[in-house]
């Protein structure tokens, strides 16, 4: 059985090197929607997959890092960067560049970590995430499943979230302890 949460964020970025001339160009931003697919072997205590209001720290948290965000890819000149950073306070810089195929690759990848460090209590059974969608627009996703994870080279580690960002998380010592591990 598959059960599946929602989350939005509203971001920028500049995806270099694709094909088309103002992805690739200039800042933009999209509205974006983020659909996490998760699965067990077993139902809990009230009979589900994991209670949707477990989701609401940790992997809320990361997802909403994004929202009102400059992600940057950590090619980009140090220039650009040093421009970012000074004057914009929530800003991620990120291995890999930011289209809508890596961040759905890097939230699988999180939530990956972050349900693996997490010990339920109500009878839960072996709760994975099972694949990640992330819709750019409102005609275009990329959907991330764990097989996937093998198309790209992401040490999580080095994801990095602005001070701002990390200040806004709820329990933040406790996720920068798993992101940590
Ligand atoms: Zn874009």
């Amino acid at each position: 059985m598959i059960i599946r949460k929602k989350f939005k964020f509203e971001g920028a970025h500049i995806v270099r090197n694709c094909s088309t001339k103002r992805c690739k160009k200039s800042i933009h931003g999209h509205s974006y929607e983020v659909e996490v697919f998760f699965t067990s072997n077993k139902l809990d205590n009230g009979y589900m997959i994991l209670d949707f209001g477990l989701t609401k720290k940790h992997i809320k948290n990361i997802i909403d890092s994004f929202d009102h965000a400059y992600s940057f890819w950590s090619k980009e000149k140090e220039e650009f960067k040093n421009f970012f950073k000074t004057n914009s306070e929530r800003w991620i810089e990120m291995p890999v560049s930011p289209s809508v195929e890596s961040y759905s690759l890097m939230f699988l990848k999180f939530i990956d970590t972050v349900l693996k460090q997490t010990t339920f209590s109500n009878g839960e059974g072996d709760i994975s995430v099972s694949s990640v969608r992330v819709h750019e627009t409102k005609t275009s996703y990329a959907e991330a499943f764990r097989a996937d994870m093998s198309l790209i080279e992401l040490d999580l580690k080095q994801v990095i979230f602005s001070n701002e960002v990390i200040n806004e998380w709820e329990e933040k010592d406790e996720l920068l302890n798993i992101l940590s591990t």
